[in-house]
């Protein structure tokens, strides 16, 4: 998220009591950063009105501005096309000083009769839809969510129109999801999927590296072009992680492309085995823009080789996270070659190895010493995750809103996965060459039942990861435990007694006997009997709810008990 960070709420009367509840949540998320908050809601406003006193907020330099209009519009007959193109308006408006806009959808109304309402509001939320695409932004899908949360939508509403605090607490959710979200990354496959690369490590990743043919698709402009059409205004981080990157024919082109447009930032994923010197020259790099993680690969140099590339880096003002695969063979040589990087305050980002070796299938065939003593260099997530891979599937995600896959041909999907010639889940969303690429506008579920990329991991909502901002693999290490300090990096997990089963049952470490799978049990249990509680309770009030008479005559006998709350 920016910082510092105004934002400009600007809307009706919905918007005008929403500003300062969702302030509040925002401020105790994001301490850190900045905040100036400016509420621009004006009670019976329409799109029209808001359009008339666009004026008075000149001078206004926001960096996000949220706009919330349509609630009024339906309601006093300003018609769809009309809403939507003065929503187009606003939005130019807004684009044109800098800003970064998100819309809100119209919540569920009953005035006039449900029914009647919503096919209405829905017109107009699909006219607010329409605006979003056109322009390539972030929406905070209020309605949808709220469909969501409430199997009666009277339940977050005061009155007819106006939402009450169950009502404003769907608001700041959907909120939440995009306001602190400034980056959309882009996990781009620029070289192909069979990537070039100059190393030719056994348990790499594609298994059929090392491939000495340039696969860069078309021209450095074409896809500059395909993206700004894709994806508008939005902050890019495209990700160069495939092969070796830098060994691309058209690396520097890309780098060239990427640096050119003030709004795009650069994230690699390199071996560091070639010279580094024209890198650090380039525009990315001089404007703070380039975020690179080193991957660390034993058989194919030496730590001491390696450090000289990332001392030279840091030299630059380019910090570096050493990333190391856990290949079998490595783990009795891992402590001496972290030493050699930690020695420097290099953070070091421990990977599981998956895949075969010597007939066994990875990371299940590590033994029970081995995991814990990988785990203890590594953050929580990447505990859970992916040493131990807990199950995702069916998660929400912010794959295919904020995160992105493009392969060398432009198709997009949300997943790393998706373009294995052989997996079932082929989320394509479209392609930017071509022109057709529709971005998610709200969090799907994740279609895999795992995941080994950091973005990946710290999309789930189920996480509550904050955005992965500068160097990927660092922030991501951080919100898990591993960061670093004056006295060098912190590893939370040094200590962690991985033989507790509690502890064990929570990282999600393979139960060894009973008293492991009574806890494995316990917090299975404890997950579902929280959803179950929450769903008693709603089951009851929407029974109490049906039955008028109960309702009076348990509110009358609550009423002795909590006067202030429900007496008369
Ligand atoms: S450096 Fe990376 S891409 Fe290249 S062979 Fe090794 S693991 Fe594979």
């Amino acid at each position: 998220m920016e910082n510092p960070c105004k934002i400009v709420f600007f809307g009706d009367s919905i918007t005008k009591v929403i500003t300062p509840v969702f302030e509040e949540k925002l401020r105790s998320e994001y301490p850190e950063v900045a905040l100036d908050i400016v509420n621009a809601g004006v009670s019976g406003e329409t799109s029209k009105d808001g359009l008339a006193r666009l004026d008075a907020l000149a001078g206004q330099t926001p960096q996000v501005v949220v706009i919330g209009f349509g609630m009024n519009d339906w309601r006093k007959g300003v018609s769809a096309k009309e809403f939507e193109k003065n929503l187009l308006k606003m939005v130019e408006e807004f684009e044109n000083i800098g800003a970064r806009v998100i819309l809100t959808t119209i919540n569920p109304a009953i005035e006039g009769g449900a029914k009647a309402a919503n096919s209405i509001i829905d017109k107009y939320n699909s006219a607010i839809k329409a605006v979003a695409r056109c322009r390539k932004l972030k929406i905070a899908d209020v309605n949808s969510l709220w469909k969501k949360e409430f199997r009666n939508i009277r339940k977050g509403l005061r009155d007819k129109i106006h939402p009450n605090r169950k009502g404003y607490e769907v608001f700041c959710k959907a909120l939440m999801r995009v306001v602190p979200r400034r980056n959309t990354v882009v996990l781009w496959q620029y070289n192909g999927r069979e990537a070039k690369c100059n190393y030719k490590c056994p348990y790499c990743y594609y298994s059929w590296a090392p491939k000495q043919t340039d696969y860069f698709f078309g021209t450095a402009q074409q896809w500059h072009d395909a993206f700004k059409n894709a994806f508008g205004r939005q902050h890019l981080v495209f990700y160069l992680a495939f092969g070796e990157p830098m060994i691309g024919a058209a690396f520097y082109d890309v780098v060239e492309m990427i640096g050119a447009e003030p709004d795009w930032e650069l994230r690699i994923t390199s071996n560091l085995s070639v010279p580094l010197d024209r890198l650090v020259e380039t525009k990315v790099a001089k404007e703070g823009r380039l975020n690179i993680n080193g991957s660390f690969h034993p058989l194919a140099t030496s730590p001491e080789k390696f450090l000289e590339q990332l001392l030279f880096l840091r030299k630059h003002g380019i910090e570096i996270p050493v990333v190391y695969v856990m290949y079998p063979p490595f783990l009795e040589r891992f402590e001496k070659d972290f030493k050699i990087f930690d020695k420097h305050n290099f953070l070091v980002h421990v990977r599981r190895f998956r895949g075969d070796y010597k007939g066994k299938f990875y990371p299940e065939s590590y033994t029970d010493e081995e995991k814990r003593f990988i785990a203890r260099y590594c953050d929580d997530a990447t505990i859970k995750y992916m040493l131990n891979e807990q199950d995702i599937r069916g998660e929400l995600s912010y794959s295919g809103m904020h995160f992105v896959v493009v392969d060398c041909t432009g198709n997009v999907g949300y997943d790393s996965d998706i373009f294995r010639p052989y997996t079932k889940y082929r989320c394509i969303l479209g392609n930017v060459l071509q022109e057709n690429f529709i971005q998610c506008l709200e969090p799907i579920e994740y279609p895999e039942h795992r995941e080994g990329t950091v973005d990946g991991v710290a999309n789930l909502l189920k996480l509550g990861y904050h955005e992965l901002e500068g160097n990927n693999v660092m922030s991501f290490a951080r919100q898990g435990g591993v960061y670093h300090t004056e006295n060098g990096v912190h590893y939370k997990n040094l200590n962690t007694d991985f033989t507790d089963s509690r502890v064990r049952a929570e990282y999600n470490f393979p139960p060894r006997g009973l008293k492991d799978e009574f806890f494995v049990f316990l917090q299975k249990r404890r997950e579902y009997w929280r959803g179950a509680s929450k769903r008693g309770v709603n089951t009851i009030k929407r029974l109490i709810s049906k039955v008028p008479f109960l309702k009076m005559i348990i509110k009358k006998i609550l009423g002795i008990f909590f006067p202030k709350r429900f007496g008369l």
